[in-house]
């Protein structure tokens, strides 16, 4: 299979980068409107960690929305379902992924699911640490372990960037604890903070698709045979991911390409096939729902090629 995905790939990607042009780079984190538009990589991982790249697999990005899947596995773990389920939804939006509509509509305030950032932000707020320096060292060190690598680090200019003009996410999070969804001990800005710490991991398409590999092999590094995290935990992060992964595009993604797959607005897309490949793609150039409309291209072009989707 890895020869026939590496003899197809140059080909989809050309065409796929071509789809640049009808998406724009974020720019209200004016830090990420620095990245190249018409960028497109992608780096494919198989059990063994034999991989098939292509285009700009080595242009580094941050997480941004794709944290928010690891962060909810950690927050599983601290808490159990009990605890996170009490703050956060498990049903689709269909609005805006930083939207404010809806947070007073599902009882009691709490926030459709735990990746819109309203639900993402409660979510952080469960993840134990005594200090919030204590808290994005656990994230970090949790991210390092998935990706197999020391390497990750926070873009402290991102951060910033995000920090100093996150008026929305700052509305939603102060919602939140109005509504007694933070609880009585958290600081609303000490919580932000890891927050836009945790979205501006920094990565690239290898790294990336490793992170994406232990999901698809249920939470065990199938490199190091490491269980990270529990097999059920992954199953719920799955589910989130195929109804709300790509926002209110997840259903024409599920129809088109139907993985479990994350996007984020610096442009990153983390897909799984499970069972079989750890996906990243790197693509800044985003649609009208937040998703790279280059990387969401090649990623259902690939699916329908190799009969991917799980429906
Ligand atoms: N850090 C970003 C934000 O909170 C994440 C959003 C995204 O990637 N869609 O706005």
């Amino acid at each position: 299979m890895f020869d026939q995905i590496r003899a197809q790939l140059p080909g989809w990607v050309n065409e796929s980068r071509a789809l640049a042009v009808h998406g724009r780079v974020a720019a209200y984190i004016p830090e990420l409107a620095k990245a190249p538009a018409d960028a497109l990589g992608i780096t494919i991982m198989g059990r063994g960690g034999e991989t098939a790249t292509e285009g700009s697999h080595d242009l580094k990005f941050t997480m941004q929305s794709i944290s928010k899947v690891f962060t909810l596995l950690l927050a599983l773990m601290d808490q159990g379902e009990e605890g996170v389920f009490a703050k956060v939804g498990m049903e689709p939006s269909g609005d805006d992924f930083n939207s404010m509509l809806k947070l007073e509509l599902v009882e009691p305030g709490i926030p459709f699911n735990p990746l819109i950032n309203a639900g993402a932000i409660a979510v952080t707020s469960l993840i134990k640490g005594e200090t919030p320096a204590r808290k994005i060292e656990r994230i970090l060190r949790f991210f390092r372990d998935a990706a197999g690598t020391n390497e990750l680090r926070i873009n402290e200019a991102v951060s910033r960037s995000e920090a100093a003009t996150a008026h929305r996410n700052r509305s939603l999070a102060y919602f939140l604890k109005d509504n007694e969804v933070l609880g009585e001990e958290i600081d609303v800005e000490e919580l932000l903070q890891v927050y836009f710490d945790h979205c501006s991991v920094e990565i690239d398409c290898a790294q990336l698709a490793r992170m994406a590999l232990v999901l698809a092999y249920g939470g065990v590094d199938p490199l190091t045979g490491r269980e990270l995290v529990p097999r059920r935990y992954v199953r719920i992060a799955k589910s989130f991911m195929v109804t709300c992964g790509m926002y209110n595009a997840s259903g024409e993604f599920a129809i088109r390409a139907g993985i479990p797959a994350k996007s984020g607005v610096s442009g990153g897309i983390m897909a799984i096939v499970p069972g079989q490949y750890g996906i990243g793609v790197v693509g800044p150039a985003l649609g009208r729902q937040g998703n790279s409309t280059a990387g969401v291209h090649l990623l259902e072009r690939m699916s329908a090629a190799f009969d991917w989707s799980l429906f």
